[in-house]
């Protein structure tokens, strides 16, 4: 009884913004569409819960009647997962191309070994990590500058901004546009005040998205809000367990490229730089030409604490 014309519908790529259960909602040139999985797919769904996520490219079709069914899903370029129950890998959102890691000056006062560990994260995960330092209206800026002239040497990306006063808020949109961005930081920095300030009428029901606080545990959705100018703002639940991963050593020096570089003067190839003698790292701390807290920072990461 069912007719199918598959070999002659339309098919549209689109991304999935949602998972509801039963069904699948896809942003399709900019229209909300919610869809169901082709029957095979659908069958496979009931095994893998990871099947579709947020944030996945799909081919989509529509049957006579209007209703979207999902053809196909496309390969991943990235994922953000966890171990999920019986430690099966669980699948939070795909193809993420950055994340926000957002600091406050002051109210939380700023860490500079938090924001290094966020870093490290992003790189484990494959995302390009950018670095917005918020409330910039509450400290002298040269102060400022200087707690981050590591981090900016280090060639990372950063944006002082303000969502009281509005400063940076253009850059930080211009970074934002077409790009699938998800913001980190813990509590209080200005997550929301940031984003509601970027995009009043994005309404979005935020969620706890950061990836140090911990106990605390969400069972929501993730969910992709698409922006006026394009690109979507990722809403994850609380991936706090990512912080668990292991960072291989490969990371760790591209976070601390000058480290890295340092390490070639080292005695041992395999040099930790804690205890080994003729150590060119120690060294340059002792003689002030490396930061001594991001030295310890290093070593802290290092050994996975
Ligand atoms: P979230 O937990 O990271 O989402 O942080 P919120 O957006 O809820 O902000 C936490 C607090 O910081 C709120 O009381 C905000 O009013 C305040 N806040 C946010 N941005 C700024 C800022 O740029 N300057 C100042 N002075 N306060 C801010
Ligand atoms: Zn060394």
């Amino acid at each position: 009884m069912a007719i199918h014309s598959e070999s002659q519908s339309v098919t549209t790529t689109g991304v999935v913004t949602a998972i509801q259960s039963g069904s699948v909602e896809v942003n399709l040139n900019g229209t909300a569409l919610s869809c169901v999985l082709r029957g095979k797919l659908k069958r496979e769904w009931q095994m893998v819960t990871s099947l579709v996520v947020v944030g996945d490219r799909v081919t989509v079709s529509r049957t006579p009647d209007g209703l979207g069914v999902i053809e196909e899903i496309h390969p991943r370029r990235n994922k953000l997962s966890r171990p999920g129950f019986k430690n099966y890998e669980h699948v939070i959102a795909a193809n993420i191309d950055q994340v926000i890691i957002v600091a406050s000056v002051h109210q939380p006062p700023f860490k500079r070994n938090l924001v290094d560990r966020f870093l490290l994260l992003a790189r484990t995960l494959g995302l390009e990590p950018i670095l917005v330092v918020n409330k910039v209206d509450l400290e002298d800026e040269r102060v400022i500058r200087a707690w981050l002239a590591p981090l900016e040497s280090a060639g990372l990306p950063i944006v002082l901004a303000s969502a009281a006063t509005g400063q940076g808020l253009e850059d930080l949109g211009r970074l934002l546009t077409g790009k699938v961005s998800a913001f980190a930081g813990q509590s209080g920095v200005g997550k929301s005040s940031l984003v509601n300030a970027l995009f009043p009428g994005l309404q979005i029901k935020t969620q706890e998205t950061s990836w140090a606080n911990k106990g605390r545990h969400t069972t929501t959705g993730s969910r992709l809000y698409p922006l006026p100018d394009g690109g979507y703002l990722a809403d994850t639940p609380g991936i706090k367990d990512l912080a668990l991963w292991e960072a291989d050593e490969e990371d760790l020096s591209e976070v601390f490229p000058e480290i890295e570089a340092l390490a070639g003067g080292c005695k041992f190839r395999d040099c930790t730089h804690v205890h080994e003698p003729k150590c060119a790292v120690r060294a340059a701390v002792e003689r002030h030409e490396l930061d001594p807290a991001r030295y310890r920072s290093y070593l802290r990461l290092q050994q996975g604490r």
